[in-house]
């Protein structure tokens, strides 16, 4: 994982350029909890599956799948989260896939179970910028923490708020 802090940086990204008419306050909020839920999967450690397991951390929970269900969720759930159903479901979905993703281009641990379930393989991106992020709250509060946070504010968060700006500004124009 990049730090549990830094996933939301995508769906905050999105909420943040399309603006609050288009991204439902709880929306953005649901997108949100989709960014860190993969993350869930370290419970595999505790319950003594494997890490490389389709199980184990970064497994079926980061695949690509598993992001479409979760936009299904959404779709079902849209008028609850005050959106049409479409937009619920994209944006779902493209939050929870978001996660394994970035969790690709990080640069430890294994790769991520992208094709799940019709393939076990485990990928990493062709290039891994991101210093990966240390299991567990006590080695994170380190100076190898602090190295984490400086490589995700520059890899995750800062082209996440240029892409915002990005869609803010277009989105100015248009208006
Ligand atoms: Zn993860």
């Amino acid at each position: 994982l990049p730090t549990l802090l830094t996933h939301p940086a995508v769906p905050l990204g999105l909420a943040l350029g399309l603006g609050r008419k288009a991204i439902s306050p709880r929306l953005a909020a649901v997108g949100v909890l989709a960014s860190v839920l993969p993350d869930l999967d370290v419970l595999a450690f505790k319950l003594g599956i494997p890490y490389a397991a389709q199980f184990g951390h970064r497994g079926f929970s980061h695949s690509l799948v598993f992001a479409l269900v979760i936009g299904v969720l959404g779709l079902a759930l849209a008028p609850l989260l005050r959106a049409p159903r479409w937009r619920s479901f994209l944006f779902l979905s493209i939050a929870t896939a978001s996660h394994g993703l970035l969790d690709a281009f990080t640069n430890g641990g294994l790769g991520i179970a992208l094709l799940w379930p019709f393939s076990d393989t485990r990928y990493f991106a062709p290039v891994q910028p991101i210093e990966v992020s240390p299991l567990g709250l006590s080695r994170f509060l380190s100076p190898r923490g602090a190295a984490v946070l400086r490589s995700e504010a520059l890899w995750v968060w800062l082209p996440c708020l240029l892409t915002a700006s990005l869609i803010l500004a277009s989105r100015r124009r248009r208006a």
